[in-house]
């Protein structure tokens, strides 16, 4: 051990890195030689941020709202979004029961702390969303995992959760529709689910990008729940980095107070450009799930033509996880060799837990022609198992 890494605490040598974030490292890199990649690994719109939000932000700016605001989040705001779960799922929640904080990622850390004694243990499915486990490993928690099956659209088996029930296990995260799948979670499972009797944490932030059927929320089912959600997939604001919880009332306060000492509030001008979006931009919003649900509807039967497997087709968020094993068992050394040769950015399964091994994800937020230059040349690099 040399002497910085004793100076590193052991919290932050045992967090993994989010490895799609390196492979997007690694593809900026290629581009900085002057190489033309194409971005199907990062999970962020390509479409720039309506301008009715970009336009109210500039406002906020030019009129001098550039102070903290209050460490829940603009009262205006809170209230905004209140009233977006009441028209969208018909739940009643209160402006006191919102936080919001730059970005889901901060609001989950927020969440577990104030959730999380060492040794607590919170469900997840595998695969799941890479950065669930590190948060609660980060927060002192452990990370229990179920099987999901592909067949099954790698969804949740209420009675394989009953099996990890025990008096640490603390709650239960589900994200439909989800990162990395893209599959949305029907009504009857997540009814099942709620009466398993633990706390649920709904990871809403693809609700709105919804193909075929609907998404719905968990607070339709029960108000023992936190829902996280933003404003970075549905909005197209990712760099804006805006999200927040909706969380049972005596929860706020202890997640308020670690708010208040780690980042004090969300960006206050962000915070005007969300509003607006929440009240104006639905016209744009519908515009951007259109383009992407005809770029769903070209991938996934090019990936299949390119013989990768997907057994059930994804309807929501961005993403088709689609398998691979016919060409490696291993996903990480697939991927970075697809971005070496080929030029394509791909997420390994692995990220995404152990029964992703074998798999790639495609994020098809990116135009139908680098969709198809992407494909074009993936099916160059795949000659070579023919
Ligand atoms: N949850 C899921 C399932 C996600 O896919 C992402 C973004 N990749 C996040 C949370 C974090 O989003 P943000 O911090 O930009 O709000």
């Amino acid at each position: 051990m040399t002497k910085t890494d004793m100076m590193i605490s052991k919290r932050a040598q045992d967090i993994s890195p989010f490895i799609v974030m390196d492979v997007l490292e690694k593809a900026q890199e290629f581009e900085r030689m002057g190489e033309r990649v194409i971005h199907l690994e990062v999970g962020e719109p390509d479409f720039d941020t309506p301008e009715c939000i970009k336009e109210a932000c500039l406002r906020a700016i030019r009129e001098g709202k550039t102070h903290y605001t209050h460490s829940l989040g603009l009262v205006e705001l809170r209230e905004a979004i209140a009233e977006d779960y009441w028209k969208k799922y018909r739940v009643k929640v209160s402006p006191e029961q919102i936080l919001v904080a730059s970005g889901t990622s901060p609001v989950l850390l927020l969440l577990f702390s104030a959730l999380l004694e060492p040794g607590d243990e919170v469900i997840l499915s595998n695969p799941y969303y890479p950065c669930y486990p590190n948060i609660i490993q980060f927060a002192d928690g452990s990370p229990v995992y179920v099987d999901v099956m592909e067949k099954e659209g790698f969804q949740y088996l209420p009675e394989m959760i009953e099996e990890k029930l025990n008096s640490r296990v603390k709650g239960i995260v589900i994200n439909s529709p989800s990162n990395p799948t893209g599959n949305v979670m029907e009504s009857e499972r997540m009814r099942k689910i709620v009466g398993l009797g633990i706390p649920i944490i709904s990871d809403e932030i693809y609700h709105g990008l919804v193909y075929q059927g609907e998404a719905h929320s968990i607070l339709e089912f029960t108000d023992q729940a936190f829902v996280i959600n933003g404003f970075s997939k549905l909005y197209a604001m990712t760099g804006w980095r805006l999200g927040y919880v909706i969380a049972p009332k005596e929860f706020v306060r202890p997640m308020q107070k670690i708010q208040q000492n780690l980042f004090i509030s969300a960006c206050s001008f962000a915070q005007w450009g969300a509003l607006a979006g929440l009240k104006e931009a639905e016209e744009d919003v519908q515009r951007m799930k259109e383009v992407y649900d005809r770029r769903r509807r070209v991938i996934i039967p090019k990936l299949r033509e390119l013989g990768f497997g997907i057994t059930v087709e994804p309807t929501g968020a961005f993403y088709v996880l689609a398998n691979a094993k016919k060409f490696s068992q291993d996903s990480y050394r697939l991927a970075f060799s697809i971005l070496n040769e080929a030029k394509v950015g791909v997420a390994p399964g692995i990220d995404f837990g152990t029964n992703a091994e074998g798999y790639l994800r495609f994020c098809y937020a990116n135009s139908l022609e680098n969709i198809e230059e992407g494909m074009a040349r993936l099916k160059k690099y795949l000659e070579r198992y023919d």
